[in-house]
């Protein structure tokens, strides 16, 4: 709370009148912070593989310019590295693109179902791969189409999906699943025993019927006290194995944005030991909704 006294130049009664006005600044501020936290948090995560690669140039023109062996190791060091900040590089622009249109609702209509094929397509050799089966479910007859942006729908799916794999061992079946329902489904499914359930992201309107995108998997799960966090920007869950790649962070906040835009809602079920569940919630096209205001943005 931020306090100004101003003299008024008046008199009353023979006393002299300020004037006293109290600003609260809470929001400003935090809106400020939050800014000043994230670029410092962004030049953080690239100077870190900036450093590795600096140093690995320093190595190659030094003591490993004649071993053949060491140069190979070191090169594929580098390799990897330029390919984790390329990552962080496009995720930081995806972020910021979704961020600017946020407030205008996407009206193309979208086929969940067909988008859901196309990003099962482009990760079924990366399942393939880790000895993952990729379980498909969608619905036979009912026209999942909603009012969207198509390739920011397909990044939601891609995001969830890929996540569900990175933290799948060999052996573990993921499923991936487009229903329709109310955003308050699922509930059932976390009344199963030690299962928390969190909604990162509330839809707009309760009780309206939402396409839901669910993808679940059988990984290492998440602790209940870090399922409120999942969504921040390059927040992780401390100590946990993601395979060979680490993650930049961001999927999770690219996908609540990208959500926030299409009006829909996001819950997260989870249990350690026992696998994960996301479930992505988008209104239906009908006409009620064409007529509501633009979506709030998200914090
Ligand atoms: P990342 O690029 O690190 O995967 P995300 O924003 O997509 O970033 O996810 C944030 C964190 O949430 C991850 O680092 C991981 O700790 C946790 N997480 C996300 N999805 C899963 C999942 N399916 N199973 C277990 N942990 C997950």
């Amino acid at each position: 709370l931020r306090a100004y006294a101003r003299p008024l130049g008046l008199a009353l009664d023979g006393r002299r009148l300020a004037l006293l006005v109290f600003r609260d600044e809470t929001e400003s501020r935090r809106v400020e912070r939050t800014r000043s936290d994230f670029l410092a948090n962004a030049s953080h995560e690239l100077r870190t593989p900036l450093a590795s690669l600096t140093g690995f140039i320093e190595t190659l023109r030094g003591h490993a310019k004649d071993d053949p062996a060491a140069r190979e190791r070191f090169l594929a060091i580098m390799q990897a590295q330029a390919g984790r900040m390329a990552r962080l590089i496009n995720d930081l622009m995806s972020l910021s693109r979704i961020e600017l249109n946020e407030h205008i609702a996407p009206d193309e209509p979208v086929d969940l179902v067909a988008c859901v094929s196309d990003v099962v397509d482009a990760l079924s050799p990366i399942a393939r791969e880790r000895s993952v089966a990729l379980q498909v479910v969608q619905p036979e007859r009912w026209p999942a189409v909603i009012p969207g942006d198509r390739d920011q729908i397909i990044q939601v799916a891609q995001n969830l999906l890929d996540n569900a794999l990175k933290y799948s061992s060999e052996g573990d079946i993921v499923r991936i699943e487009v229903a329709s329902g109310l955003s308050g489904e699922g509930a059932a499914a976390g009344a199963a025993r030690g299962v928390a359930r969190v909604p990162l992201l509330t839809p707009d309107q309760a009780g309206e019927t939402y396409a839901a995108l669910r993808v679940t998997d059988q990984g290492p799960g998440i602790a209940r006290e870090n399922l409120p966090r999942l969504t921040e920007r390059f927040y992780r869950v401390e100590g946990q194995k993601s395979g060979e790649r680490l993650g930049t962070g961001l999927g999770l906040a690219i996908v609540k944005h990208i959500i926030n835009r299409h009006r829909g809602g996001l819950v997260v079920e989870s249990a350690p030991t026992q696998g994960t569940t996301f479930t992505a919630y988008f209104p239906l096209l009908t006409a009620a909704a064409a007529e509501r205001p633009r979506p709030r943005v998200a914090k």
